[in-house]
């Protein structure tokens, strides 16, 4: 049976404590007007912006199952701030993983002081298909590159420092022709397009780039040339158990608000909750929380192990996903007409869980996935 250690508890509390105070009560605010710069200042004074770096670059030591805890917490209050956790981490892990010592060194700990970082893969016409991107960098006689090229829906686009940028530097090779390299937010070339008017996770900031001979260094580039596109699917694997423990926050929170509406609604002479058709909602989407929780922990755990967790991270992502749009979806019925309301916040958290099923890969994709290990088998 998974069980946290005594740390891994001080921590959770720290971070639920941190989210009822900071964190929810911004999160309307956040839907309304987009990212909250006062939110990202209080996580860099409660220093969880690094908490999944090392202490040697300036972090909080933590490891895969901390950081998921973090996250989860986060999602209890905001999913859009997870989000944005999430994001920047997946991107600035890909520098601790395949980065040069130099690149940790400069890098990793401008990421735990709170420098923002993105992940930039999709392009307007290759999302799913992620090795049919058309950027492209162009090696010059000095070592340097030239980017161009462009790229569609990147999370913390536009509040970002660094963009961590997949691109080809050979086309013909297709996924062994990506490389990976990070653009600084001030790099001559690089346009950031206006947000994006999205249905959900509106406190995380969403826009097009658009690269124009952008001229980079020769150690811009993370990794090995053409090792991008396994960088990039080794980060998702991660970044999928960070989707799990945003499904389970948000869907706990929106469960808690239609637990409080169901034991105060009076119809019929009862409270709702009262009734088997509104309580066995309850039952269902507890037992969902719960077998999230513990995809969440086992996979968490294999990565903090170094075990390879592509399919268990295709399965808890997959499942929570759908489960936590189940939830939302159920907890707008609970309410009624309030829960179709923005007053009551539910609806919120329906628009955010629908991202879960498409962002970091679709419900589809993971299928490809998870079916191909099985049929393989
Ligand atoms: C809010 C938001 C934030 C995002 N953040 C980032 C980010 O930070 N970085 C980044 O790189 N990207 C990001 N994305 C992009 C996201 O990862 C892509 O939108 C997603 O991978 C799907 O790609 P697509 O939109 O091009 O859809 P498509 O690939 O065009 O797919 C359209 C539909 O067809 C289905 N489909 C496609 N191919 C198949 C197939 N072979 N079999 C069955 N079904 C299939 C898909 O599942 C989907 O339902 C973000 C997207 C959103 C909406």
């Amino acid at each position: 049976m998974f069980k946290f250690t005594e740390e891994q508890i001080m921590i959770r509390d720290m971070v639920r404590e941190f989210t009822k105070n900071e964190v929810e009560p911004r999160d309307k605010w956040m839907d309304e007007n987009g990212f909250d710069w006062e939110v990202h200042k209080k996580l860099c004074e409660a220093g969880l912006m690094g908490i999944h770096l090392p202490e040697q670059y300036g972090g909080g030591g933590g490891d895969a199952v901390m950081s998921e805890i973090v996250i989860n917490e986060i999602a209890k209050g905001s999913a859009s701030v997870a989000l944005f956790l999430d994001a920047d981490w997946l991107a600035a892990d890909m520098i601790y993983v395949h980065g040069s010592e130099e690149q940790k060194n400069h890098y990793l700990p401008l990421a735990a002081e709170g420098k923002i970082f993105a992940f930039g893969l999709t392009e307007s016409n290759a999302g799913s298909d992620a090795a049919a991107i058309k950027s492209v960098a162009v090696k010059q006689p000095d070592g340097s590159y030239v980017l161009n090229g462009g790229k569609a829906w990147i999370t913390n686009s536009g509040v970002a420092d660094y963009y961590l940028i997949m691109a080809k530097t050979d086309p013909e090779a297709g996924a062994k022709g990506i490389s990976v390299f990070i653009v600084p937010k001030d790099a001559e070339g690089l346009t950031v397009g206006k947000f994006e008017h999205k249905m959900g996770m509106c406190g995380s900031a969403t826009c097009e780039l658009s690269f124009d001979n952008i001229k980079l260094p020769a150690d811009a580039l993370v990794g090995k040339e053409g090792a991008g596109f396994k960088i990039a699917m080794m980060a998702l694997d991660g970044a999928r158990i960070s989707i799990g423990a945003i499904a389970s926050g948000l869907a706990q929170h929106a469960m808690e608000v239609a637990k409080n509406y169901a034991n105060e609604r009076v119809t019929f002479g009862k409270p709702i909750a009262k009734y088997q058709g509104v309580a066995f909602k309850f039952a269902d989407m507890a037992a969902k929380i719960r077998a999230i929780d513990l995809m969440v922990w086992d996979t968490a755990q294999m990565k903090s192990e170094g075990q390879r967790h592509t399919v268990e991270a295709a399965e808890l992502k997959l499942m929570s996903s759908k489960w936590c749009c189940e939830i939302c979806d159920e907890c707008i019925q609970v309410l009624g007409g309030n829960g179709y309301s923005r007053e009551f916040h539910v609806e919120r958290f329906y628009r955010d869980a629908k991202l879960l099923e498409i962002g970091e890969g679709t419900s589809e994709i993971q299928r490809m996935v998870i079916s191909g290990a099985v049929l393989a088998k």
